[in-house]
């Protein structure tokens, strides 16, 4: 495939979805450079993917033409075809809800535990990507496709000549190449390069509703939860997936902690504090003596050698001030980050691709295109925002914080629906359905909701607040989302 006019394009970032598009934009023709500041393997967190992700990767896949990604779509597939690549087993995402001094254990009517399926079956399913490894395919993959790749390689310095519309690049090692670049992408996510090099790094854009840290790192000889429970006796029968096979959340006061099982031994975890809460939240120690559910499963735990220490975050969210300018544009883990709960980087951060990919496929490679990408990207990221910022608020009580979720669920199952009907050459819908006015609404009113629910802490009626989100998912909502007659088991809301 070879587009209208033949650019030259620095990608800085990769990680990912900096890889990745690197290699589309070679495909398409264009004249591509990668540079990395670091060398791969390399830990990067960032491993829970969705259905939202396998939907928009297919897409890329098919539309660019990379048969050697498609083991990276489906569980089944991956184990089969990249075995070398670490991954795990996501058929959905389990959520325990978790109270002082209790042991591990299954609730009747499971008022402390939801389980919501994304995947049909072990085959088709969703994964965790051990992203040492993912990253390190893609680079690799984009080395072999004729990507030029630097590794060790930053940029101290970019001048733009509008005249020409030339970058006049400077990179800080002897590798790298020094000018000549029509484009620039910024895929350096939280190292928001462009931004740093336009002198905008300190300016604040208008805020996210989120306000959450993290601690994380990645352990091994983590029990599986279900033992735990199978071992106390609980009744885990109607299970739609083992809890393990999961992005699973231990939900606490104004914390919850992730736990993402690799099939190497490997167990992704970590510490999300509500900064919101004005109580003080425990530390990790604490936390361990507060909740001997949680102390069971991590009595053996040991820091694998990646991570041999806490990785401790300031706050998560971020907005850069702008995300593209003349000349450059930056993918969406660039332009900003809400939080690690529902999932929603990895998706999001592809949904970035394909639209630069389309950008660049065209013959109308403008600034004009790229500013209006980079307000979608914001939008969605606003949009996420309420989507996450609503369970935090909620936290404190499972019937608000799982009703709550609905919202998400809805807006994720919508968007996988409308892609598995479009074809590869439509355009695909924004992110979440992002652009779709009744859906942002909708998401919208609930956020008011919780938001009025939480300043008052009315807790009690949760029955009406449920019955108030299924008013509001209503027109949108194809399986029986927030449906007590489930008790929390949503064993049926797979799109594949
Ligand atoms: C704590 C946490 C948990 C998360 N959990 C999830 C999850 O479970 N599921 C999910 O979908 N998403 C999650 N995310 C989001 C996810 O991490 C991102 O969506 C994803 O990493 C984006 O990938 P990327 O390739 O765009 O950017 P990154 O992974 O950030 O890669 C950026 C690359 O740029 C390079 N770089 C940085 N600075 C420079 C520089 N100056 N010069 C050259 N190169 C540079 C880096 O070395 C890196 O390789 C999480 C994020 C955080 C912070």
């Amino acid at each position: 495939m070879n587009v209208p006019s033949r650019q030259t394009i620095l990608v800085i970032g990769g990680g990912f979805s900096g890889s990745l598009l690197a290699v589309i934009l070679h495909k398409l023709g264009h004249q591509v450079t990668l540079i990395d500041k670091s060398s791969h393997p390399r830990f990067a967190i960032g491993e829970s993917s969705t259905p939202t992700a396998g939907f928009i990767l297919r897409a890329l896949i098919e539309k660019y033409d990379l048969p050697e990604l498609l083991p990276l779509t489906r569980y089944g597939l991956w184990k089969e075809e990249l075995p070398s690549v670490g991954v795990g087993l996501k058929r959905g995402f389990s959520y325990f809800f978790h109270v002082e001094g209790e042991e591990p254990q299954v609730t009747s009517g499971h008022v402390r535990e939801l389980l919501v399926a994304a995947s049909s079956s072990d085959a088709q399913s969703d994964t965790h990507w051990y992203r040492q490894d993912v990253d390190q395919f893609l680079w690799n993959y984009a080395a072999d496709q004729g990507v030029t790749c630097y590794a060790d390689s930053v940029v101290t310095d970019a001048i733009f000549d509008e005249s020409t519309r030339i970058w006049q690049v400077y990179p800080g090692s002897s590798n790298g190449d020094a000018s000549g670049f029509n484009w620039i992408v910024d895929a350096s996510g939280a190292g928001a390069v462009m931004c740093s090099l336009a002198g905008d790094a300190d300016e604040i854009r208008d805020d996210l509703e989120t306000d959450s840290s993290a601690v994380f790192a990645h352990f091994q000889n983590v029990k599986r939860y279900d033992d735990l429970l199978l071992s106390g006796g609980a009744d885990m029968s109607d299970f739609p997936f083992p809890s393990d096979n999961a992005a699973q959340h231990h939900m606490l006061k104004s914390q919850w902690l992730w736990s993402l099982r690799f099939d190497n031994g490997v167990t992704s975890l970590g510490l999300v504090t509500d900064r919101n809460c004005r109580e003080p939240q425990p530390g990790w120690e604490e936390m361990l003596s507060t909740y001997p559910a949680l102390a069971a499963m991590l009595v053996n735990a040991e820091f694998d050698p990646a991570t041999p220490a806490w990785l401790r975050t300031s706050r998560l969210q971020r907005l850069a001030v702008r995300g593209c300018g003349p000349g450059w544009v930056a993918l969406p883990h660039t332009i900003g980050f809400v939080d690690p709960l529902h999932s929603t980087g990895i998706a999001h951060s592809l949904s970035g691709v394909e639209r630069l990919a389309d950008i660049f496929s065209s013959g109308e490679i403008t600034d004009g295109r790229m500013s209006s990408y980079t307000e979608a990207v914001y939008d969605e990221l606003k949009l996420i925002d309420l989507l996450i910022a609503g369970c935090y608020k909620l936290m404190p009580s499972k019937r608000h914080f799982e009703a709550y979720c609905m919202l998400y669920f809805t807006a994720a199952h919508n968007y996988e629906t409308q892609r598995m009907v479009q074809g590869t050459s439509e355009v695909p819908p924004g992110i979440f359905l992002s652009d779709d006015a009744q859906m942002v609404a909708l998401i919208r009113e609930g956020y008011q909701l919780a938001t009025r629910i939480a300043d008052s802490s009315q807790w009690e009626n949760a029955e009406w607040f449920e019955q108030q989100i299924r008013k509001l998912i209503q027109p949108f909502d194809q399986i029986g989302l927030c449906n007590p007659d489930l008790h929390s088991m949503y064993a049926y809301t797979a799109v594949l």
